[in-house]
Formats: C-alpha cells, sequence, structure tokens
C-alpha cells in the first residue's frame, strides 16, 4: 500500500469538484488525501469520503491575519492534513525555512500532520547539489521544531523540474534520493519520517514507481484532478 495525496492546486471549479467526488466515490480510499481549494474544503468533508488536507495554512495562530486560514480554523473543520513549503509557494509567494517552521508549529499544536516538500531546481540538479539543497532545506526547519514531534511531519519529496512537466526522474534516482533522506532524518534527529516521492506522477507510470519499496506514496498534482485517472492510481496503490 501506498499513501495517495491529491494536490489539486487551483485547477478545478465547483462543478468540476461535484464531478470529480462523484466519478471517484466508489473506490476505497484508506490511504488517500485530497488537498482541494480552500473553498471547497468543506464542500469535500460534508460530500466524501476522503481524508482531507488544505494546501496552505497561515504562518501564526492570530485572530488578526485578513485573508489567511489559520490551523486552529482548519483542525475545527476537520482537515488532517496541511501542505508546506511547496516549491510553487517558495516561488510565487517568497516563502522562505521560518514561514515553513512557524506553519508547522501551528499544525502540530492543532493535530493537523504537515506534509512537508523538498526538493531541488534544474539548475541545482545539474551543479550536483541535489543532496546539499534538501539537506539544507530539511536542516533550516527540522532543527528548530520539538525532537519529540518531528515523526509527524511527512516529507514530499518533489524535484522542481519535474512538477508539472512529465519528465520524471528514474526509479534509482527516486530511490536513492528517497533513502538519503530518511537516513539523513534518522541521523540527525533519531526520527523515522515518511517520504512520499512527488513531480509527474501519474496513470503512465504509477505501475513502475511501485516498484521502489522505500517510497511511502505520492503527491500528486495533475493527475489528482482527472477522476478516471486518479481512481486508476487510487486502485494501483490500495
Ligand atoms: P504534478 O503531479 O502536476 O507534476 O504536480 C506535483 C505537485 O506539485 C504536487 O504537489
Amino acid at each position: 500500500m501506498k499513501i495517495v495525496i491529491g494536490n489539486q492546486k487551483t485547477y478545478l471549479k465547483r462543478e468540476e469538484v461535484i464531478d470529480f467526488i462523484e466519478k471517484t466515490k466508489n473506490e476505497k480510499c484508506e490511504n488517500v488525501i485530497i488537498c482541494p481549494s480552500f473553498i471547497y474544503i468543506d464542500y469535500y468533508l460534508d460530500h466524501s469520503k476522503y481524508v482531507i488536507g488544505s494546501q496552505n495554512v497561515c504562518n501564526d495562530i492570530s485572530n488578526s491575519r485578513t485573508g489567511e486560514v489559520t490551523a486552529e480554523q482548519l483542525a475545527n473543520l476537520g482537515v488532517a492534513y496541511s501542505i508546506v513549503g511547496h516549491s510553487e509557494r517558495r516561488k510565487n509567494n517568497n516563502e522562505k525555512s521560518i514561514d515553513f517552521t512557524n506553519k508547522i508549529d501551528c499544525l502540530i499544536r492543532n493535530d493537523i500532520r504537515p506534509i512537508f516538500c523538498i526538493g531541488e531546481s534544474k539548475e541545482e540538479k545539474d551543479l550536483g547539489l541535489t543532496k546539499d539543497t534538501v539537506g539544507k532545506q530539511i536542516i533550516e526547519v527540522f532543527d528548530n521544531i520539538d525532537k519529540d514531534v518531528l515523526e509527524k511531519i511527512i516529507i514530499a519529496y518533489e524535484p522542481i523540474w519535474s512538477i508539472g512537466t512529465g519528465v520524471i526522474p528514474t526509479n534509482e534516482e527516486i530511490n536513492s534520493m528517497v533513502s538519503y533522506i530518511k537516513d539523513f532524518i534518522q541521523d540527525r534527529y533519531n526520527s523515522r519520517v515518511l517520504v512520499l516521492y512527488g513531480g509527474s506522477v501519474n496513470k503512465n507510470n504509477v505501475d513502475i514507481l511501485n516498484e521502489i519499496e522505500v517510497v511511502d506514496g505520492y503527491l500528486i498534482g495533475g493527475a489528482s484532478t482527472k477522476p478516471d485517472e486518479f481512481s486508476y492510481i487510487m486502485r494501483k496503490c490500495e
């Protein structure tokens, strides 16, 4: 069994959300988490069996953060997971490690499991800096979190050059990076974490990816918005 997390980003309109839920309603989904836009979270909770995650969370617990959604509000609805550190937020919202540390802190205080995204750019890969990059991304956050709660964090290794491109690392590369991340966290923090792979996972490559035992599951963007494709992936990951 692999964990399947659908990051639906900003793909879907309301009627498409309704359609997605209807068309996937008979699939087994104990191991599946859907992360819809904030505006659809309540609808998903009321009308589907999916465990729900958010795509973002406010980096503090204040009651005066116009336009934000706090961990307390998410927990109150029944949201169980939240994505933190996605490369699209690093790039488009200029979010930094200090923001991720604060967000993770807020989430854990509210019993929501963080899904912390890390990964290298194409330039970093070409320069042979993949391991240095992800190591630094981990250290800058994990060094500042209470050691007792680190195992609540799920890591998603998402090479930036693979997101939305259809280009995917080889199984050997994924195996090597996921093993590296697990060993790194074990050695430095004496903690065991789940590590997912993300980047262009789809119905054509999920069978091959499933051969990598060390990978605990997938964080899926585009393919998590297409009911037929996502149903296929869910079945293959049961
Ligand atoms: P794609 O699956 O569309 O490449 O997106 C991956 C991703 O960014 C998930 O967070």
